[in-house]
């Protein structure tokens, strides 16, 4: 597979999002000094979030972002609203203690939770529909789901025939439906919560690279045009953060996936194909994942991959991925394929901190963010509010640096991957 670095400007990305977006944000860009209370980097879900649940505490707060708001993976994702925060919490009872597991399993809950209510709150229009199926491939992927449902209500199984009522693909051998997780327009989403963040008072700049930090208890931000002092500064640049924080860039790796958008289907095609309005993933783990836009474009995405760099025959691959599982959608028209980088944890669990001084962090939602991204922004919330229960839960996992440094993390993920697709092959 040849690979190219995407060719990327300061605007969006040209997807199916950017075409449909409710409108072009055209914040200015930061000029001069200015003192504040939080300031925070990245305008992307985190960031967003952050701000909102900041400006309904009455704090003030600016937020820079280096190209548009959403520009980055919320922009760009699989708009697939799914709880949980990552990698189960069993798995850090030791470091974080019983009670740690079971707020990171209410946090996982209150994500989807923080999301269904801003869009009703502050009525923002971003396609939200409720229904999600897991799909399985392999017996193993079946097993797991029986013992999932013994732990959670809300999955019902679905057998092979069952799950053609959802999916109509012979490839899946069984699978589970969830009523309470579903599916959106994630970067009308964002513009839509950012909106809401400027009327609570937030001051937003976009084309406003953060270029340089000075730690301490009042950290200040340097962009090539001003300076900003604030009592807070809150990172989330996330897989576009670059090496700004070398803490931060040791620990999570920008990892590639791709999105191809088809024409609008048929009613034909869809009952060949996606039968009821769900999100899909299936439980590889280098999985496909796709859903219905609201004009009935399948949206299909997967081909993760650890260079951080794009196919250059993206659209060939997706269509035929596309087409192992829908057979009937091997010549639909593609109108859209795009890509974004996601951030991937060693744990696969978010990691969130605090630097030298006031400088909190957050970001390593390893592909699975939209709605984690909602509840992290209430949690860095609580913490400049010095309310830190949950956020010194977060903060108690330890994230090692991803072995191999610099140089080698890349290839010796790339070996990892390709051992997992193995387990998933067998
Ligand atoms: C193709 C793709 C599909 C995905 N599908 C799903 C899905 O279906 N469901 C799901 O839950 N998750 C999905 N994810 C993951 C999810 O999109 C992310 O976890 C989430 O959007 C992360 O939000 P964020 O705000 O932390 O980062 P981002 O949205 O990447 O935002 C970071 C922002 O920071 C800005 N920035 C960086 N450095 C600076 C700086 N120095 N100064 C100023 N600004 C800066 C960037 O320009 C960017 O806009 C997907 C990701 C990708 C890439």
């Amino acid at each position: 597979m040849l690979l190219k670095k995407p060719i990327e400007t300061s605007e969006h990305t040209e997807s199916y999002y950017a075409a449909s977006a409710s409108w072009q944000t055209g914040y200015p860009e930061f000029e001069g000094e200015l003192n504040t209370d939080v300031v925070i980097i990245g305008g992307g879900f985190s960031g967003v979030s952050t701000a909102v649940e900041l400006c309904e505490k009455g704090y003030k707060v600016v937020l820079l972002e280096a190209n548009r708001i959403s520009w980055g993976a919320s922009g760009r994702n699989g708009g697939q609203l799914i709880g949980g925060l990552g990698q189960s919490p069993d798995s850090f009872k030791r470091s974080i203690g019983l009670d740690g597991v079971e707020a990171i399993y209410q946090m996982g809950d209150e994500g989807v939770d923080i999301v269904k209510e801003r869009i009703k709150k502050y009525g923002i229009d971003c396609d939200l529909k409720w229904g999600y199926c897991e799909a399985g491939l392999t017996p193993r992927h079946i097993r797991a789901y029986k013992e999932w449902a013994e732990e959670d209500e809300d999955i019902q199984l679905l057998d092979k025939s069952q799950l053609r009522e959802f999916i109509n693909s012979d490839l899946y051998l069984g699978g589970y439906y969830k009523s309470n997780w579903g599916h959106l327009h994630p970067l009308n989403l964002c513009i839509g919560e950012a909106k809401v963040a400027e009327n609570l008072g937030a001051r937003i700049f976009e084309q406003s690279t953060v270029k340089k930090i000075t730690y301490g208890n009042n950290p200040a931000v340097y962009t090539d045009k001003g300076l900003i002092r604030a009592n807070y500064l809150v990172v989330c640049g996330n897989a576009y953060l670059g090496n700004l924080v070398p803490h931060l860039d040791a620990r999570i790796l920008p990892a590639t996936s791709c999105i191809i958008a088809t024409e609008p289907l048929t009613d034909e095609q869809i009952d060949q194909s996606l039968r009821k309005d769900v999100a899909v993933c299936d439980s590889r783990t280098a999985l496909d994942y796709y859903r219905l836009s609201a004009d009935k474009r399948m949206l299909f995405g997967g081909l993760a991959n650890y260079t951080g760099l794009e196919p250059s025959n993206v659209v060939a691959i997706m269509r035929a991925k596309m087409a192992k599982v829908f057979p009937v959608l091997a010549n639909a028209r593609i109108e859209y394929k795009w890509s974004g980088l996601m951030a991937v944890a060693f744990r696969r669990i978010p990691v969130m901190g605090q630097l030298r001084g006031n400088v909190l962090y957050v970001g390593g939602y390893s592909g699975h963010g939209v709605a984690p991204t909602h509840i992290m922004g209430r949690v860095l919330a609580e913490a400049v509010e010095g309310n830190r229960e949950r956020f010194d839960i977060m903060s108690k996992i330890s994230h090692v640096p991803w072995p191999g440094g610099k140089l080698l993390r890349r290839p010796v993920m790339a070996a990892g991957m390709m051992f997992y697709k193995l387990i998933d092959m067998f």
